[in-house]
């Protein structure tokens, strides 16, 4: 078995779904994987997902993975099946004014900074509270919260990505419970990458992104 199958069978058995991170990899290296089944796949560059989606097939589910500038939203409304990255109010009124446009529901997921790191995007706590308590925010009707997503400190430290994970799945469990009681839309944690992947199925991942165990390390 290769990596891809052997992966894929890791995550079903875990109910974890996976998305491929082909950001800076070819058309072909994307087709490769789509021809063994992958649909869902992310990008972090929007310049560089238009591209590509206008090479690839249109079945293709992309996922929008990284920081999201407000003026680019209005290119991805269209066709964009999930946007991972929503770190501000700002960005969630943004797509749910370009999505109101098409007549299109987005699911979005909110990003935490869960990671020692200050490089990292996301929200706290606090922010989070406050973006969902906001009047703007409830008058939303183009916009499907489902979830959260983070990211862990860079690290060999496993015990510190494990801590960071385990943050995650709370402030998710706190969300839910308080603002999310009814709705059966809001269960995505999006936590994994290629080096930390076992770690967060191990603390409750929904949706694990992974590039680099798939299609070689980047340049
Ligand atoms: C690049 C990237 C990934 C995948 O990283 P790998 O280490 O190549 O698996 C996951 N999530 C985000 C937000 C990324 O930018």
């Amino acid at each position: 078995m290769n990596t891809y199958d052997e992966l894929l069978k890791f995550l079903t058995e875990n109910q974890v779904q996976l998305v491929a991170v082909s950001k800076t990899r070819s058309d072909d290296e994307v087709l490769s994987l789509y021809q063994k089944g992958q649909r869902d796949f992310g990008e972090n560059r929007v310049q560089e997902l238009l591209g590509k989606k206008d090479d690839l097939p249109s079945d293709i589910r992309w996922h929008v993975i990284g920081h999201l500038q407000t003026n680019k939203v209005k290119y991805l409304v269209d066709f964009v099946a999930m946007i991972h990255s929503v770190d501000r109010l700002k960005v969630l009124k943004e797509i749910n004014k370009q999505a109101k446009k098409v007549d299109r529901v987005i699911p979005v997921l909110l990003q935490f900074h869960i990671a020692e790191e200050d490089s990292k995007f996301g929200l706290d706590e606090q922010e989070a509270k406050a973006l969902l308590e906001s009047d703007a925010y409830k008058q939303m009707e183009n916009i499907s919260i489902e979830g959260v997503m983070g990211m862990a400190t860079f690290t060999e430290d496993t015990a510190q990505v494990r801590k960071e994970f385990k943050m995650l799945k709370r402030i998710f469990t706190q969300l839910k419970t308080t603002y999310f009681p009814d709705s059966p839309a809001f269960k995505e944690i999006s936590m994994g990458m290629s080096g930390d992947y076992q770690i967060a199925v191990e603390e409750g991942s929904t949706m694990v992104r992974i590039g680099s165990l798939l299609f070689g390390p980047r340049s």
